[in-house]
């Protein structure tokens, strides 16, 4: 099979709504540039407590469909919304003319008791469906088992209800060691779940970002990540250098094992978005070769 006849994989980002007016000025700019590297789509996060779903997701994400002609994605969660509230939701995607959810249950948080209507994902998924059958859905998914999960066999077997009840692809938690994600693709596989998966990749490129992780997060960090963050600690330009080198290197690895596409959590930084897509942008788009 030649290059030109070979499925190219998938490169989209993830942003969120920022929350002052200086940052909502510069997200607008990351926009733009985002928009010049050719996305698949571009995703946008929302506050799971949903004070302001209308203003924020839902109006980012029919900016970036409708302004810049870009696909995008909104995150929707379900654990503090009522129904109407997502019909609500619904219909304003529609006249924005976006057509894709990333259905979301959302962290539950002991000070506040969820609204009850939706308990998981998977419910959100089949109101959405029968509501308006045409949109879109994609669900998320932890290859490195969902914290909350009795065990792994348990929650792979709810994400396959979750992708039975209607959902058309998958996209990642972060993780940063690629076998982790090839078990858990071959678990999946093993139980039926078809959908493609986008592996979600989040570029290490600074100290605060790199300390947050590692105090909050539960994802493995393997060797060769841990010893760039105590090496680099500090060092901001190096440890921006090898954060970059680890995602562009796990990027490479990932598409040439078949991956469906990349997922890229930007945090909103256009430049990281712009270096690793200049790093490998070959591997999502076809380009002569000029020597
Ligand atoms: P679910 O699919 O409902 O799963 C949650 C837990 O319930 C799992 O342990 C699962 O095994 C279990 N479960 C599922 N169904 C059942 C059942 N029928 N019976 C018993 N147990 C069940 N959060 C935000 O607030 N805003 C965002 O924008 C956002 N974006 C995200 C994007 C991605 C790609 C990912 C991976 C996560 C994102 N999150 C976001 C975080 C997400 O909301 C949390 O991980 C949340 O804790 C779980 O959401 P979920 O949709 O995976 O839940």
């Amino acid at each position: 099979m030649t290059d030109t006849e070979r499925q190219r994989p998938s490169l989209s980002f993830e942003i969120f709504p920022p929350n002052t007016k200086t940052s909502n000025e510069l997200l607008l700019d990351t926009l733009d540039e985002l928009q010049d590297l050719g996305p698949h789509f571009i995703s946008v996060t929302c506050s799971n407590k949903q004070a302001n779903l209308q203003t924020t997701t839902l109006k980012l994400a029919g900016y970036i469909q409708k302004n810049l002609k870009v696909p995008s994605i909104a995150h929707i969660t379900a654990a503090y919304s009522s129904k109407q509230e997502i019909r609500e939701a619904l219909q304003t995607l529609d006249r924005f003319k976006t057509k894709r959810i990333l259905a979301l249950r959302g962290d539950i948080y002991e000070d506040k008791q969820p609204t009850g209507d939706f308990q998981h994902a998977s419910e959100l998924i089949q109101f959405i469906k029968k509501e308006d059958p045409t949109f879109q859905i994609s669900g998320a998914c932890h290859p490195e088992i969902h914290p909350e999960a009795a065990s792994r066999v348990a929650d792979l077997h709810h994400l396959k209800e979750k992708v039975d009840s209607g959902c058309d692809d998958l996209i990642t938690q972060l993780f940063f060691d690629n076998d982790i994600f090839y078990r858990f693709r071959e678990n999946c596989e093993m139980v039926g779940i078809d959908v493609p998966i986008y592996p979600g990749i989040m570029p290490i490129v600074n100290r605060n970002q790199a300390l947050r992780l590692i105090q909050t997060t539960k994802t493995a960090l393997p060797r060769k990540f841990v010893a760039i963050l105590e090496k680099y600690e500090h060092d901001p330009a190096s440890l921006r250098a090898a954060g970059l080198a680890y995602a562009i290197d796990q990027i490479v690895d990932l598409v040439t094992q078949d991956s469906a596409g990349i997922h890229l959590y930007t945090m909103n930084q256009s430049q990281t978005a712009l270096s690793i897509y200049r790093a490998t942008k070959t591997l999502f788009k076809e380009e002569s070769l000029i020597v």
